[in-house]
């Protein structure tokens, strides 16, 4: 059964752009779907729909079997995790106060939530001793993705929707954390879907890859040895 599927969606802007085109895209329970593809290709869209931050034009998006557009957008929020490229932690509060939110939003006492986060700073490797306590500005960026990554686990959703969410980093760091990542995903079990434009990432992360084409159009669907034709 698909946690996640898309059903003729479209998307036009109201400046009369098409950034997506009669979309079909099912996402198994646990699976790890890559969207790559040139830059403007209506990827981002595609998540952001998802995520219901905008409203497809055409079709149905639907989250273990509920339509998204139908769904109170707070609920939403606790099925869907989402990590951006530039992870906009908040600046004047410490690592752990940026993780707590989401679990004080989610009505935990401090204490909980302060444990919470500190649970999941060490999910997604980083020492607390050493970290709990800093501000965004005194992270790498490696770090703060991983901030980002455990803010965006920290309501602990099925899904997790992630824009780029090693674009920022270096090569050799960018790796290490696409690994991890993996690691984290079987073991959590969570169903992902992430963009990219970097073809390399998209292959060594999927389990199956969506290649977009301008005009927001899929032009292929499948795994990666698929793709490579092997
Ligand atoms: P990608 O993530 O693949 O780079 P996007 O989904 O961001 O692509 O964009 C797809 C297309 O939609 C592009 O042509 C982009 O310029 C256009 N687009 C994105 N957002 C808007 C918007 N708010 N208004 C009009 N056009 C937009
Ligand atoms: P990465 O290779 O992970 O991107 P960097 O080379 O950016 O790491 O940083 C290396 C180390 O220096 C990291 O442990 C990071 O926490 C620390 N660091 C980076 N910037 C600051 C800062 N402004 N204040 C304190 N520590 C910092």
């Amino acid at each position: 059964p698909a946690m996640i599927r898309l059903t003729g969606v479209g998307k036009t802007y109201p400046d009369g752009t098409t950034a997506v085109h009669d979309l079909d895209l099912a996402v198994g329970a646990g699976e790890l779907v890559v969207l790559v593809g040139p830059s403007g290709c209506g990827k981002s869209t595609t998540l952001k729909m998802i995520n219901r931050l905008i409203e497809p034009t055409t079709g149905t998006i639907e989250i273990d079997g509920r339509d998204v557009m139908s769904q109170d957008p707070v609920a939403l929020r606790r099925e869907i995790g989402y990590v951006i490229q530039q992870v906009g932690l908040f600046p004047h509060q410490r690592v752990e106060a940026n993780v707590m939110t989401v679990p004080l939003l989610l009505g935990e006492s401090r204490a909980t939530a302060r444990e919470r986060a500190h649970e999941l700073m060490e999910l997604v490797g980083l020492d607390v001793e050493t970290y709990a306590r800093r501000y965004p500005h005194q992270l790498s960026g490696g770090q703060r993705q991983r901030v980002g990554v455990a803010r965006a686990l920290a309501a602990n959703p099925p899904v997790l929707l992630m824009d780029e969410p090693f674009g920022a980093v270096d090569p050799v760091v960018r790796v290490r954390l696409q690994d991890e990542f993996l690691r984290l995903q079987r073991e959590l079990g969570k169903t992902v879907v992430m963009v990219t434009h970097d073809i390399d990432e998209a292959v060594r992360m999927g389990d199956r890859v969506a290649v977009f084409a301008t005009g927001g159009r899929l032009a292929q669907l499948g795994t990666p040895a698929e793709l490579l034709g092997r």
